[in-house]
């Protein structure tokens, strides 16, 4: 349901022009398949996506004997949460946590695309689950940016560890961790600057991030999520570029999504980096935070 109201701006422009697609061929031919093509790359599903989706679904109705344009809708919506999940038989990617051990989750992205806000959200859905979480504020570049985590780490009823602005992130994150051992907390959540002007400086200050962390705790970080703002569309997958090159990310953060028409990016991601998208932003409140979850997500689009 949360999808259904957060995907709206998706579904009115998507499912509408599927819809008026399938009206006027009534039969399925290589024009069909030609707009269809047109209708899914305006969605930004993304080129190489939509050209292996649109070899998919010829397969498909060749195989199915599909005349009746009528009938395609429900392959495509099935062909769409295959090619999401692709080899993969995981239906919803949970985030790596460890039981009964602190689990350290590192949180990155450019600034502006809903970083802070998705910390707190995240933070707030994992004390609701019994977890006891800490957060770090590692990001001590952006003015503002330790005081906003303070804000919504009041909301999600959660302590934060920060130093003054300016200093080292990877001090903050250590004493973070410190923190979070002798509280015994399951989750520390660390947030990190944001800048993207220099990709050096960005792998930079990221894995000596990381390092202190791995010095800490060997397996950790146990993820990182790196938030990207879907109404940037294709930008967002050149951010995801650029950070999976920087460090090792294993989870996507998705906001904004109920802000755009183009949902259809978070297919590409998946398809074009294999880098799963956990969470979808579907909101500004605390609770618009949602696992992500591609069937859902396709009935988001087309119900
Ligand atoms: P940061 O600079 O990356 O830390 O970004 P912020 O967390 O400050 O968020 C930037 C803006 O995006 C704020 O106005 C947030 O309320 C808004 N925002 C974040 N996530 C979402 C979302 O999922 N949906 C909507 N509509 N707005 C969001």
């Amino acid at each position: 349901e949360k999808y259904k109201a957060g995907m709206k701006k998706s579904r009115n422009t998507f499912s509408g022009k599927i819809n008026d697609l399938i009206a006027r061929y009534r039969k399925v031919d290589e024009d069909f398949f030609e707009e269809l093509e047109e209708v899914l790359i305006s969605a930004d599903v993304g080129v190489m996506t939509v050209m292996d989706l649109i070899d998919e679904l010829k397969m498909e109705v060749k195989r199915q004997n599909i005349k009746d344009t009528k009938e395609v809708k429900n392959v495509i919506s099935e062909k769409l949460v295959e090619i999401y999940y692709g080899d993969d038989d995981e239906e919803i990617e949970a985030i790596n946590m460890k039981e009964n051990e602190l689990s350290v989750i590192l949180v990155v992205g450019v600034n502006g695309v809903g970083k802070t806000t998705s910390i707190g959200k995240l933070a707030h859905q994992l004390k609701k689950q019994g977890k006891n979480v800490v957060l770090a504020a590692g990001d001590t570049f952006r003015a503002g940016a330790i005081e906003q985590l303070e804000v919504w780490g009041e909301r999600a009823g959660v302590d934060v560890i920060k130093h003054s602005a300016g200093s080292d992130p990877a001090a903050v994150i250590f004493d973070g961790i410190k923190a979070a051992k002798s509280r015994e907390a399951d989750v520390l959540i660390c947030d990190t600057a944001g800048r993207l002007q220099n990709k050096v400086n960005l792998m930079n200050e990221l894995s000596k991030v990381k390092r202190v962390i791995e010095r800490e705790i060997p397996d950790a970080p146990h993820e990182v999520l790196l938030v990207l703002d879907a109404t940037t569309g294709q930008n967002a997958l050149s951010q995801a570029k650029t950070f999976s090159e920087a460090t090792d990310v294993t989870g996507i953060v998705l906001t904004k999504l109920d802000g755009t028409a183009k949902g259809g990016i978070v297919l590409a991601i998946r398809h074009e980096l294999n880098v799963p998208v956990k969470y979808v932003g579907l909101g500004e409140k605390i609770d618009d935070l949602q696992q992500f979850d591609a069937h859902a997500f396709v009935y988001g689009l087309f119900a």
